[in-house]
């Protein structure tokens, strides 16, 4: 970021020939920190932002009141994500991009250790109302074993319903969730699913190609707000693993150059 601001200041002062001007665009940009400040931006601070999220949870709990209408032959259950659909994380994005960095499994596990997260707007209330109603919540995440701990404090602090280990589903040896949510459907009745990630719902999206997530999206479309409910993230998700096809070492130069190649401008 120093360097945009150095770039700024040099265009705002007439420096077109000075040294910092000699700094361009391309080299001043690394959009998988700097991009993430922006983006979090969006998360942290736009009222738009937190009105997707109150919409995300008012069909939420209509599609919920229609359940309550239906004979079940098994006890209710939602199945929620927690990262960015019941816990905001962005405080973590902005540290890492503040010293220039993406996402890294050591300081995430730092982070959130110390149970500081806040909540999703209206997932608490949505999720609390569901469970004023008899219906199951299980809680069902890709954070580590290591993780246990400082997610049920976080969870606890603000009271979330069904917030014990064994309705704390974390992962363990493979990040599909296609298997865990199996497990609770053999004695629970999954009226819906919640997340920020199409990996979130339905095996269809696990780890799959760009355009198959896309084409994927198309068929599922009916769902979306109805048995599947979806929250904004704009900061990060299979959305952009996809972009990278997938490769987790690729340098932050790689990354944009990717992302500036797929773009379409005119
Ligand atoms: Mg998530």
């Amino acid at each position: 970021m120093k360097k945009i601001f150095i770039l700024i200041a040099a265009v705002a002062l007439g420096c077109s020939t000075s040294k910092q001007s000699a700094v361009s665009s391309t080299d001043a940009l690394n959009l998988t920190a700097d991009g993430k400040l922006f983006t979090a931006l969006f998360q942290q601070r736009a009222a738009e932002y937190k009105a997707l999220c109150f919409q995300a949870f008012n069909i939420a709990h209509l599609r919920v009141d229609e359940a309550l209408q239906q004979p079940q032959t098994k006890p209710m259950a939602i199945v929620t994500d927690i990262d960015e659909t019941v816990l905001d994380n962005s405080a973590y994005d902005v540290k890492q991009s503040l010293v220039g960095k993406d996402y890294e499994q050591k300081s995430w596990e730092q982070w959130t250790g110390l149970s500081k997260a806040d909540t999703i707007p209206g997932a608490l209330s949505f999720l609390k109302y569901a469970g004023s109603k008899g219906i199951k919540i299980f809680y069902l995440t890709n954070r580590a074993e290591a993780e246990r701990k400082g997610t049920l404090e976080n969870l606890i602090r603000f009271g979330f319903p069904d917030a014990v280990n064994e309705h704390l589903i974390l992962k363990q040896n493979v990040s599909s969730k296609e298997s865990r949510r199996q497990t609770i459907a053999q004695t629970h009745n999954i009226i819906m699913l919640m997340g920020d990630n199409l990996a979130d719902f339905s095996a269809l999206f696990d780890k799959k190609p760009e355009d198959e997530r896309m084409k994927n999206t198309y068929a599922s479309a009916s769902e979306f707000g109805k048995r599947f409910i979806v929250l904004p993230n704009p900061v990060y998700g299979d959305w952009e693993n996809s972009v990278y096809q997938y490769n987790n070492k690729l340098t932050a130069a790689q990354k944009d150059s990717i992302i500036k190649s797929v773009l379409k401008s005119y």
